[in-house]
């Protein structure tokens, strides 16, 4: 793709700029971190019987042991959907008090690199979320629950981890190497097979893989510190969202996602002028999503 071929260009700084979604694209204080807890603590006690004394420190431990409470209760036993899960956790967040982020826009419209998104959440609360900051066209791709997860993955996008199963002589956007295809194919497999999402390192090379990365020059967003400590050890660049500081594992500390430019310049160092134009110009769909 002529676009591709423009940014990727040897000898540059960063080939890709990798983001988490919530809570780095847009902060904290829209309270849909805190409503979406509130949605699976009520799951657990109404669809899963949980006990209600239990259910909030059953939900924040699974969630710091497995990355998402889901992974957590997965792995305890529950069965249950995930797409009614997903729906019932995401279907009632608050998204009107997301809106749309022209300044964010213009800033990843201008950067030369790749843009991709990495989310533990489904395909369908990434979608709605992008549509609601105004930012569904400015990335290539977004890696989800169902891109790593999915037995029945959506046909069409570039992150299709089926296209990876069916076809390993076409390596335009999967060269992984059999590890990474063996355990994709289990997974599809076998609906018992464990929640693969953030933290794990299983989950952060599957993306390497999946976008077909070279981690030292893809840079990595998140607001997670755990994230930021895992995908150190996968070889990516880091920047933690929404701290001031530095945490294990960062390369960079961003307060907002706004201050990118400011804090990260050599993004737009390696971009000559005509590449901007072209992605100013661009008026590509966001293929969503898994
Ligand atoms: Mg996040």
């Amino acid at each position: 793709m002529e676009a591709e071929d423009l940014c990727c260009a040897d000898g540059a700084k960063y080939q890709c700029l990798l983001f988490d979604m919530d809570d780095t694209l847009y902060p904290l204080s829209t309270g849909l971190n805190l409503a979406c807890r509130k949605n699976i603590e009520d799951y657990m006690l109404h669809q899963l019987g949980i006990e209600e004394s239990q259910v909030p420190r059953m939900c924040l431990e699974l969630y710091r042991e497995y990355g998402t409470t889901m992974a957590g209760l997965k792995d305890l036993g529950y069965e249950f959907d995930d797409d009614e899960f997903h729906a019932y956790v995401h279907g009632r967040l608050p998204y009107e008090t997301l809106k749309p982020d022209p300044l964010l826009r213009n800033l990843l419209l201008s950067m030369p690199q790749r843009k991709i998104i990495f989310t533990n959440a489904d395909k369908n609360h990434a979608a709605r979320v992008l549509t609601k900051l105004g930012l569904e066209d400015c990335f290539e791709g977004v890696i989800c629950f169902e891109t790593l997860n999915s037995p029945t993955p959506v046909q069409g996008s570039p992150f299709d981890p089926a296209n990876e199963v069916a076809d390993d002589s076409d390596d335009s956007l999967m060269t992984g190497d059999s590890d990474a295809r063996a355990t994709m194919k289990t997974n599809t497999q076998n609906t018992l097979q464990k929640i693969i999402c953030k933290p794990s390192l299983t989950a952060i090379q599957a993306a390497i893989r999946v976008a077909d990365l070279d981690p030292a020059k893809t840079l990595f967003f998140d607001d997670s510190a755990r994230n930021i400590a895992t995908a150190k050890l996968a070889g990516l660049q880091t920047v933690i969202v929404g701290s001031s500081s530095l945490v294990p594992g960062a390369d960079y500390a961003l307060s907002s996602i706004h201050n990118i430019k400011d804090a990260l310049p050599q993004i737009w160092d390696n971009g000559e002028e005509h590449y901007l134009e072209h992605f100013v110009q661009s008026t590509v769909e966001t293929p969503v999503l898994a």
